[in-house]
């Protein structure tokens, strides 16, 4: 099912929902079962898997020179979404990424998704390769998760890359965008950014799932933005359960957001990782309570492997 039939069905109620990576090459389902098995319960309307593109490596040769090797340590966005669908009789949210892909391999990856009655997809950019400073679209790919959207919502259409292709089928898939309340990095100001969201959901996307936040406030000015700039899809607020000290710094460097000072004190005075785990889901419970409140359609967690923080805060708000 459509993750907007979802909402449109739910009456008053928040929809839980949570993002999970595919596991890393060489591993089973075991590491997936892990981070769903205590989630299920909750009743998920949707579960997204992550899309990772490939790696550049240098590995040193027996002659000591350098070789440059091109690796994908997390492959099977799509097999693992299937085999979750199946599993556990759920609706999955695959990712799908401009970066390392042309046209004609989108198309392609869209085409699996059909096959296997795939409803729901979200479209994005996708990040640099480590090592590059900007994005760099792959030769005959898409350069925007707009031209993305256009390429998706043109084969919903039933509209293909090739054009002499008899009776072709419209896909009819639910398309999702990021947003960003905080911006996102590359862009000059929220309002530009907003601009280009605004862009995705007039080309056909029909919802928004936000970068991860810690201030409501941040969200609340960004959907009210958003509203007045005309955008008037669902817009899910992604929360991420701070849960390593490491992450005080490393958050607000690769996801370009703030942390709100109150947190990073209580951090400050927490001794070890097993404290600022719990302090990560109480804060993420009191977030929850507030965005809940406030009516949003579905409350989206980004689950890095384990899962026991977010059943905590799930079983304290839903
Ligand atoms: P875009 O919408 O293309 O925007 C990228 C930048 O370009 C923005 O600054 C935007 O304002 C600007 N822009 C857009 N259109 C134009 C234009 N016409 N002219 C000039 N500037 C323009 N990454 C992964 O690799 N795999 C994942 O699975 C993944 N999942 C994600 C899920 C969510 C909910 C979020 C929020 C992010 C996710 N990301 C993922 C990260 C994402 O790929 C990066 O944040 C990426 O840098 C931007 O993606 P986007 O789709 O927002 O890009």
């Amino acid at each position: 099912m459509k993750l907007t039939e979802h909402i449109a069905n739910r009456g008053e109620r928040t929809l839980f929902s949570f993002e999970l990576l595919p596991p890393l090459k060489g591993e089973n389902f075991d590491s997936t079962s892990q981070t769903i098995d205590p989630l299920i319960e909750f009743d998920p309307c949707c579960i997204d898997v992550t899309y990772h593109r490939e790696e550049i490596i240098y590995k040193e040769r027996a002659d000591g020179l350098l070789e440059r090797r091109t690796i994908r340590k997390r492959p099977g966005t799509v097999g693992i979404s299937a085999a979750i669908k199946f599993k556990y009789n759920v609706d999955v949210v695959p990712h799908l990424i401009c970066g390392g892909f042309t046209r004609e391999e989108t198309e392609n990856a869209l085409i699996d998704l059909y096959f296997l009655g795939i409803d729901n997809i979200l479209l994005i950019r996708g990040d640099n390769p480590a090592g590059e400073k900007s994005f760099r679209p792959e030769p005959g790919g898409n350069r925007y998760a707009l031209e993305l959207v256009k390429q998706a919502v043109d084969m919903n259409r039933g509209v293909y890359l090739e054009e002499d292709i008899i009776n072709p089928n419209p896909t009819g898939f639910c398309i999702g965008v990021a947003g960003y309340p905080e911006k996102h990095a590359e862009s000059p100001n929220l309002a530009t950014d907003i601009q280009h969201l605004k862009e995705k959901i007039d080309a056909g996307a029909s919802y928004i799932v936000t970068q991860m936040f810690f201030d409501n406030a941040a969200f609340f000015r960004f959907e009210k933005a958003c509203r007045e700039a005309g955008i008037s899809v669902p817009i899910i607020p992604g929360l991420k359960p701070l849960s390593t000290r490491a992450q005080l710094s490393a958050l607000p460097r690769t996801f370009s957001i703030d942390l709100p000072e109150d947190l990073v004190k209580e951090a400050e005075k927490c001794t070890d990782n097993r404290q600022i785990r719990q302090l990560g889901v109480e804060w993420a419970i009191e977030q929850s309570r507030g965005l809940i409140r406030s009516g949003v359609p579905v409350l989206h967690f980004y689950s890095m492997g384990k899962s026991d923080n977010i059943q905590q805060i799930a079983r304290a708000v839903f």
